[in-house]
């Protein structure tokens, strides 16, 4: 089976305080690929996410130089092999992003670029100011997105408003409604499947459930009602909180939900030509994943979608 994986990071290790186990390499990934049957991956979209992951301080991210380098590194690496794309990552409060992108596309050959609006805490309208989506779109590159809860009511503007530039949402928008709508209503909008079987991946939909049980009109971030019925989450918010802070691995004492009936209603609701395979490598298991997504009912035709067809169409 040909796989095209759109969601890897390539950062190294120690990502955060909190995170510090996952080591992030193209030697790692290899030697994980290595050990899959019947499956050969054609290519691997890799991104350069610096270390450390979360904005801790303003003033650090500010610097353009910190992703600079780091996507010197990983920019390098990934045209020693013919199997890698490189996605650069750009910082969205910077407005040094768009030249980073331009030197990225012109050095390394950059295919794709990746922002995280939740690890800057900034809304997607960055995305226009600081010229981003306008880089993305000169040269015909999708955009890598990990969203912003704080923001999903902003997102679909942004998308709407900027029609020749693909963007992929990460994580399957973590089953958010504003992202699932937007996938939905927006041609130019997908979901790539990074993370699903991940442990990570879970709690924050838990997250975003034990927050709506308390605070059901917060209004901008809930989970979207076509799986309210599939998660399940018997604390409330604060107990959330005290369990995550503690011993967050204990969050599945109380907390659970049918990951496979979830990935099928995507299919089934937002269609199999919305949806990218992406491991989340290291973060997540590329093989538990491709067996995970390979296991599941649905059709030959709807597998080859997610795996491989429409990565094709839009990183190539
Ligand atoms: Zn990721």
């Amino acid at each position: 089976m040909k796989v095209i994986d759109c969601h890897i990071h390539l950062g190294g290790s120690n990502y955060t305080d909190l995170f510090p186990k996952y080591n992030s390499t193209v030697e790692r990934y290899l030697a994980a690929v290595g050990k899959l049957n019947d499956v050969e991956v054609e290519k691997a979209v890799g991104f350069s996410n610096p270390v450390p992951y979360l904005a801790e301080t303003k003033d650090y991210f500010n610097k353009s130089d910190y992703y600079s380098e780091k996507n010197r590194e990983i920019g390098r690496k990934c045209m020693q092999y013919d199997n890698f794309l490189f996605a650069v990552s750009v910082n969205p409060e910077s407005s040094f992003s768009r030249d980073e992108i331009e030197r990225c596309v012109s050095q390394y050959n950059a295919r794709a670029v990746k922002v995280h609006l939740g690890a800057n805490k900034v809304g997607p309208g960055e995305l226009e100011k600081k010229g981003i989506i306008g880089s993305a779109e000169k040269h015909n590159i999708p955009i890598i997105l990990h969203g912003s809860l704080n923001y999903s009511d902003k997102l679909e503007r942004v998308i709407s408003n900027n029609r020749n530039v693909n963007f992929v949402i990460a994580h399957l928008g973590f089953l958010e409604k504003n992202y699932v709508s937007i996938v939905m209503n927006n041609k130019n909008a997908f979901f790539d499947t990074s993370a699903l079987t991940s442990k990570n991946f879970m709690k924050q939909v838990f997250f975003i459930k034990a927050f709506t049980n308390i605070c059901p009109d917060a209004g901008h971030f809930t989970i979207h009602p076509f799986f309210n019925e599939l998660i399940n989450v018997g604390i409330n918010y604060e107990e959330y909180i005290k369990i995550y802070r503690n011993n967050p691995d204990e969050l599945f004492n109380y907390c659970s939900m049918d990951l496979k009936a979830v990935f099928e209603k995507y299919v089934e609701k937002i269609g199999s030509n919305k949806l990218l395979f992406g491991s989340d490598e290291s973060w997540d298991s590329i093989g538990r994943q491709i067996n995970f997504i390979d296991s599941s009912d649905l059709s030959r035709n709807d597998k080859n979608n997610i795996f491989y067809n429409n990565s094709r169409r839009i990183f190539f």
